[in-house]
């Protein structure tokens, strides 16, 4: 039995998590979720350094290895922004989704491509960086925010092929093709082979 804790305190990302383990693991696994207030300083320059920082500081307080992720929303008609810095982009949730709208909206349906990039690091106590996977989905920004579901940018994250947004799916469906999942399978399997 390994022991692995989970460097978030998104409850959003967690019920994510949680739910796709609940598929994914045996009971030789269990993860726990790290103590405290968990608000390390992401001051990366990418995706996986914001993420190895959380795992590392995540294991420090468990002392046992951890898994965090760093996700962003990266728009081709903005440069690739927010990007690393989708958490900040604004002061809250609603004020970014209306700063990218506000931003985009003389963009055409054909330029309006966006991709969800996680990358998820696990990391030991004493900063061994163990594994890094990564996952993306792409997509296109709506015109308008929908959907009652999920969290962050998922109202205005459109999935042409589905005809919806990742917010109009339930929490089941968004866990069989997001960006977290892409990543967290792969790493699962990984920690499987290689820890178990
Ligand atoms: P972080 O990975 O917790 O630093 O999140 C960065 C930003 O992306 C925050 O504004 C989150 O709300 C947003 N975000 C993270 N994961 C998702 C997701 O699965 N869907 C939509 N937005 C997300």
């Amino acid at each position: 039995m390994i022991k692995i804790a989970l460097g978030t305190s998104n409850p959003h990302k967690l019920e994510e998590i949680n739910d796709m383990l609940k598929e994914l693991c045996s009971e030789d696994i269990e993860f726990v979720l790290v103590d405290g207030d968990f608000n390390p300083d992401e001051n990366g320059l990418t995706f996986e350094e914001n993420s190895y920082i959380k795992a590392v500081e995540a294991a420090k307080i468990m002392n046992m290895p951890a898994l965090a992720d760093d996700t962003g929303l990266c728009v081709d008609a903005l440069d690739g922004r927010p990007g690393i810095y989708s958490a900040r982009y604004a002061p809250n949730q609603e004020a970014k989704i209306k700063k990218i709208l506000e931003e985009m909206k003389d963009v055409s349906y054909e330029n309006r491509k966006a991709h969800f990039a996680c990358t998820m690091t696990l990391a030991a106590p004493d900063g061994t960086k163990l594994h890094v996977q990564t996952g993306r989905i792409d997509g296109i920004i709506d015109t308008k925010p929908s959907g009652e579901h999920g969290f962050g940018y998922d109202p205005i994250f459109f999935i042409p092929e589905l005809n919806k947004t990742m917010a109009q799916m339930t929490l089941k469906e968004k866990n069989t093709l997001s960006h977290r999942a892409r990543a967290l399978k792969p790493m699962i399997d990984w920690i499987k082979t290689n820890f178990v």
